[in-house]
């Protein structure tokens, strides 16, 4: 049963939470028996009794890079509560007492200002339908992402050093790399690092440090924030944020209207590299990473050529998502990519690589003709959007403006985080259920 003390409690219950209600007047901290059992409305109700005097409707959190993130439902809570968990975790195992979890209501106007004219106003808090807020979350999303960019510029002045780095748990290996779940101790962050070894003479390392510098300056919601990169003694380390949903290689099928809501977000990022003029060059499942609050968003794209090269020479393989054109050793583009984001779209609808594997695969990449997806089980959009990412001719495939402009892209491009975010959760919860059994 929930329980919400709201008198101001100072020390934190070992199985319950505390959560820090940040008003005008100051700080509240209510304690939180079972928050697996806490819902929205209850929250809301909780926030009223200590704020009467404003219209609360919703609240914020804030993030790892400090961007405020609102809550307006229960999907949105348990979100909320499961990046919390995460922090408090990371907090304990680094022996730290975990911060309480701050929230910020956010108050709308007073029912005598919001009928002053007479006018009916629809008071759910939906900015579609309330151009007030609309406005005030345009001015605070501005001054929020100036507070993020500065805070990235902090962080690229040598803020992330080795030393401050506890490696965790190893989350995959690659070729040429692994990557660790780490906890910056400093900025109390998760990250993801991967940690490259390499071989090369510090002349090589010293440009590979600044191709790596267009990376301080991608700043996009479908694209995984860069926090620093460094070179220790034979190893290139480089730390990004950790997304806790991982990459979508280990998921199985993916429902059509859920991969239709993630290929808005990699169509969405990929058109923000190549107006950057970077090609991501290694468009696959694993490089697609999600997390519990429904962002996707793109890793591993080839910025430094020094650093691919370096890693090409001590990989063997065959990356058997690149384009035809690719494989025969011809030039290539931005359309090589859109064959990328075809197959993998591909094969995540299918659960399986839509190819024989692995008996000369590039061959019949190259010469036979694409797969096309089962009519009987996928909309008409959704088979139209992959053939025409697999076209086999480079130009008659979609440009970055028809892309956006594809029915399949428009039909999902809703904005709702949730159904992906739900998604997530369902999953990673299976997963555990079914570790928790030993079955996997
Ligand atoms: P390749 O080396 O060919 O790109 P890969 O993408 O599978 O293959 P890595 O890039 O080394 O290999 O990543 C290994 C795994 O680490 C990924 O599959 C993913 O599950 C996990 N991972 C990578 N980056 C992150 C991140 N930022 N947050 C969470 N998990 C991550
Ligand atoms: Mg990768």
């Amino acid at each position: 049963m929930l329980i919400l003390y709201l008198n101001n409690v100072s020390i934190m219950d070992p199985e319950g939470i505390v959560i820090r209600i940040k008003t005008p007047a100051g700080d509240m901290d209510s304690s939180v028996d079972s928050p697996s059992l806490l819902n929205f409305n209850d929250l809301l109700v909780a926030i009223r009794d200590v704020m009467p005097e404003a219209t609360v409707t919703a609240f914020e959190y804030e993030d790892e890079v400090g961007d405020r993130i609102t809550v307006r439902s229960d999907e949105e809570l348990k979100a909320m509560l499961s990046y919390y968990f995460n922090t408090m975790n990371e907090q304990r195992m680094n022996g730290l007492m975990p911060d309480p979890l701050q929230i910020f209501p956010r108050a709308g106007k007073t029912p005598g200002i919001r009928n002053i004219h007479g006018l009916k106003v629809n008071t759910r808090p939906n900015p579609a339908n309330d151009c007030t807020h609309a406005v005030q979350d345009t001015l605070a999303s501005n001054s929020l992402k100036k507070s993020s960019a500065e805070l990235k510029r902090i962080l690229t002045n040598g803020q992330i050093n080795a030393q401050d780095i506890h490696y965790q748990e190893q989350l995959g290996h690659g070729n040429g790399g692994t990557v660790y779940r780490a906890y910056h101790i400093i900025g109390k962050r998760v990250l993801a690092v991967k940690v490259i070894p390499l071989d090369i003479t510090v002349e090589l390392q010293k440009q590979i440090m600044s191709e790596l510098e267009i990376l301080y300056k991608c700043d996009s919601p479908y694209i995984i924030t860069f926090f620093s990169a460094f070179f220790v003694e034979n190893r290139i380390s480089i730390c990004t944020e950790f997304m806790d949903g991982g990459s979508l290689d280990v998921y199985k099928r993916i429902p059509e209207h859920v991969l239709g809501r993630i290929a808005v977000a990699v169509v969405n990022g990929l058109t923000y590299l190549w107006s950057l003029k970077i090609l991501h060059r290694d468009v696959k499942p694993s490089n697609m990473l999600v997390n519990t609050r429904g962002q996707v968003k793109l890793c591993d794209f080839g910025v430094s050529t020094q650093l691919v090269n370096s890693i090409a020479k001590t990989y063997v393989g065959t990356n058997a998502y690149m384009a035809p054109e690719r494989i025969s050793g011809e030039q290539y583009g931005i359309h090589a990519d859109v064959w990328s984001v075809g197959i993998s779209f591909m094969e995540l609808a299918l659960g399986m690589f839509p190819y024989p594997q692995p008996l000369q695969l590039l061959q019949c990449i190259v010469d036979e003709d694409p797969p096309v997806l089962p009519v009987s089980q996928f909309s008409e959009k959704f088979v139209h959007f992959i053939t025409q990412c697999m076209r086999r001719q480079p130009k008659e495939r979609p440009a970055p403006n028809n892309l956006m402009d594809h029915s399949f892209i428009i039909q999902y491009n809703d904005g709702n985080a949730e159904v992906v975010s739900m998604w997530v959760c369902r999953c990673l919860e299976e997963r555990r259920a079914q570790q928790a059994q030993g079955r996997v």
